[in-house]
C-alpha cells in the first residue's frame, strides 16, 4: 500500500504524517507492518542532492521553469526505483511526502507549464507508479502561511497569489484524479484531521 500527503506549505502535512505512520506501524491491521516513509524530492542521495538544488538556489544559480520540472522528476524516479518499488514489493507500507501531484500543481498550475506535459513526464519518471491513497491537505493559504511563521523556502516564499494559484491547483487536479486522492479540512485540530486520515485508511482496506 503506498500513501502521499499533499498540499501546501504549512498546512500540517509533516505533523500528521509522522501520526499516521506511527499508527500504522503499531496499530493499521494490527500492528507489525513495516512502514517505510520517503519525502519527495529526496530519499536517495541523488535526490537529497538534488533537493538541495531545488529548495536553496539563488541567483547565482538561475533555474528555468523546465529545468525545474525535470529535477523534480530525476528525483522522483531515482525514489521510485531505489526506495519504493522495492519496499512496495517486499510487501511494506510506503509513506510519502509529496509526490508527483506536488510537481503538476507548482509547475504546472502555479508555474505556467502545460499541466498535461508535467503529467507525461512524471508517467515516464514514476513508470505509472501512482499512490493508491494520497492525502491533500487543504485550507486557506492566509491561515497556513500563519502557522510557518518565518520558515518559508524558496519555492513558497512568493506571496499570496501564488499560494491560492497553488490551492486552487491541487483542488483542481484532485478532483480530476478521482476517490484515490482525498481532499482533507486542514483547518482543524491535529486529532480531528488525525481521526479521519485513520477511517480513511481502514476503509480503504475494507473495499
Ligand atoms: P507542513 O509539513 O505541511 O509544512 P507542518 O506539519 O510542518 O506543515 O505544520 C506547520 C506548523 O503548523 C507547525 O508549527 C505545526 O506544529 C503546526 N500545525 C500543524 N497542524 C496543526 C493544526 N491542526 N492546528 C494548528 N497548528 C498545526
Amino acid at each position: 500500500m503506498f500513501f502521499s500527503f499533499d498540499g501546501i506549505d504549512g498546512v500540517g502535512k509533516t505533523t500528521q504524517m509522522q501520526l499516521f505512520c506511527h499508527w500504522l506501524a503499531e496499530e493499521w491491521q494490527g500492528g507489525g507492518r513495516e512502514v517505510v516513509t520517503c519525502r519527495d524530492p529526496g530519499s536517495t542521495p541523488l535526490g537529497e542532492r538534488v533537493r538541495e538544488i531545488l529548495l536553496t538556489s539563488d541567483e547565482s544559480t538561475p533555474i528555468a521553469a523546465r529545468s525545474e520540472m525535470l529535477l523534480y522528476m530525476a528525483a522522483r524516479a531515482q525514489l521510485v526505483e531505489q526506495v519504493i518499488r522495492p519496499a512496495l514489493a517486499a510487501g511494506k507500507v510506503v509513506v510519502s511526502d509529496r509526490y508527483l501531484l506536488a510537481n503538476v500543481v507548482y509547475q504546472g498550475y502555479a508555474g505556467g507549464l502545460e499541466v498535461s506535459a508535467v503529467r507525461d513526464v512524471g508517467r515516464v519518471a514514476t513508470k505509472g507508479l501512482s499512490p493508491d491513497c494520497t492525502f491533500l491537505l487543504d485550507m486557506s493559504p492566509a491561515a497556513a502561511l500563519e502557522r510557518m511563521g518565518e520558515q518559508l523556502d524558496r519555492v513558497e516564499s512568493r506571496g499570496d497569489e501564488y499560494r491560492e494559484l497553488l490551492r486552487q491547483g491541487f483542488l483542481q487536479e484532485a478532483a480530476l484524479l478521482g476517490d484515490k486522492v482525498h481532499v482533507i479540512a486542514a483547518d482543524r485540530s491535529i486529532d480531528e484531521i488525525q481521526n479521519e486520515l485513520r477511517d480513511i485508511a481502514k476503509s480503504q482496506v475494507s473495499n
